[in-house]
């Protein structure tokens, strides 16, 4: 297993520049989450470092050797696709087996152990037999993946694979994927622009933006400590709260999700304004007053995904999101006053410029 490093990678289309010298390690053993919005250059990265683009600038590397000037073949990768690439006519373990046989080196014992591994992980024994038109799109995209697997290639390059799955298959095939990442520990370059997907399997995500990597952390630093607003915004559902133009005063910012003014970390000091930002689920509810609660005014209710309600709130000139678990134990009628808290040691400070830089 080897490291597959980018430097100083640009990528230009005529005048418009998709990736903005990026630097960046994706590390051997580890599943890396290329996730973005889309058109943030999340594809064009992927197909450089699989050799079918070619940069504008900068070198790829695969362990210690420059391989700008391989083919994707000599690269050793393998890819897996929106859609599944499988062979009609043959059966499962004859489409898995098929790469595997291009290799002399690999005795019969090796690849059929090889691929009953990969068998066993995916839970596709009973299926090993079957045509591929016998299949449903999800068992396909497995198939799919598990020639991939069993080749053992230096890197496998996943783009959006479970975007063209039937919805009933994509729990089952995110769990299956998830396995196989834990089990084979093989180096693994994900693309995608949902954050559930890359929340579940990936070690690290490079989170991107307008082609430059914004951050690269594992899930749950990424999503406690956004660098910068456009991490905050994108991850979760919703995204932080914001409050922008928060004027600091001798150290201290007074806004309306504080009962009094709160010290902000010396790094913010002789910031005229900063941003501040908090994520719904932080923001407490309580039935009577605390020391830190302020007054706000339920505006909106909405059941979200887990049960838990998604609660607009109105406290003096700004309004908030809040998650709150249906258990919380609070009225939560429309229209009613209610007492919310802003934790601060959950509250984010953004400078000017969007970034993070403590608390
Ligand atoms: P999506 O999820 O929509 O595929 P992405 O993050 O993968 O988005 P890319 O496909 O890498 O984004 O595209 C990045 C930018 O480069 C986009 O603005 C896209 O229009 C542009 N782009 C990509 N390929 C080409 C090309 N061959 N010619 C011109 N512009 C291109």
């Amino acid at each position: 297993m080897i490291d597959i490093t980018v430097k100083n990678l640009t990528k230009k289309f005529g005048d418009f520049t998709a990736l903005k010298g990026l630097n960046m390690t994706f590390p051997a053993g580890m599943v890396t989450c290329l996730l973005g919005p889309s058109g943030c250059g999340k594809t064009t990265l992927m197909r450089i470092i699989a050799g079918l683009e070619t940069p504008t600038t900068g070198e790829v590397y695969f362990g210690d050797k420059v391989v700008n000037r391989l083919s994707t073949r000599q690269r050793n990768i393998g890819m897996v696709f929106q859609y599944p690439v499988v062979y009609r006519g043959i059966n499962v373990r004859q489409n898995i087996e098929l790469p595997l046989t291009e290799d002399r080196s690999l005795t019969k014992a090796e690849r059929d152990r090889r691929i009953d591994e990969v068998l066993d992980i995916l839970e596709m024994r009973d299926a090993a037999d079957k045509d591929i038109t016998e299949l449903d799109n999800g068992t396909r995209q497995k198939v799919a993946v598990a020639r991939q697997v069993a080749r053992q290639p230096n890197i496998i390059l996943f783009d959006e694979p479970i975007t063209n799955v039937d919805i009933n298959s994509k729990l089952q095939l995110k769990r299956a994927l998830k396995e196989l990442f834990t089990r084979l520990k093989q180096t693994v370059i994900y693309v995608t622009h949902d954050q559930t997907e890359a929340m579940t399997l990936a070690d690290q995500i490079a989170l991107m933006n307008e082609g430059v990597i914004t951050q690269m952390n594992s899930p749950r630093e990424l999503y406690d400590e956004p660098n910068d607003v456009f991490a905050g915004f994108f991850l979760g559902n919703p995204g932080m709260n914001f409050y922008e133009n928060i004027v600091v005063k001798e150290g201290k910012v007074s806004c309306a999700l504080f009962p009094t003014p709160v010290e902000v970390a010396s790094a913010h000091v002789n910031h005229p304004t900063v941003t501040l930002g908090i994520r719904p689920e932080y923001v407490r509810i309580t039935a009577s007053q605390t020391p830190l609660a302020v007054r706000a005014r339920i505006v909106s209710k909405a059941i979200v995904v887990g049960g838990q309600y998604l609660v607009g709130l109105k406290a003096g000139e700004i309004v908030a999101k809040a998650k709150v678990p249906s258990s919380a134990g609070v009225a939560l009628d429309v229209g009613s006053e209610v007492w919310v808290e802003f934790p601060i040691e959950h509250v984010r400070v953004f400078s000017h410029d969007g970034a993070q830089a403590g608390v």
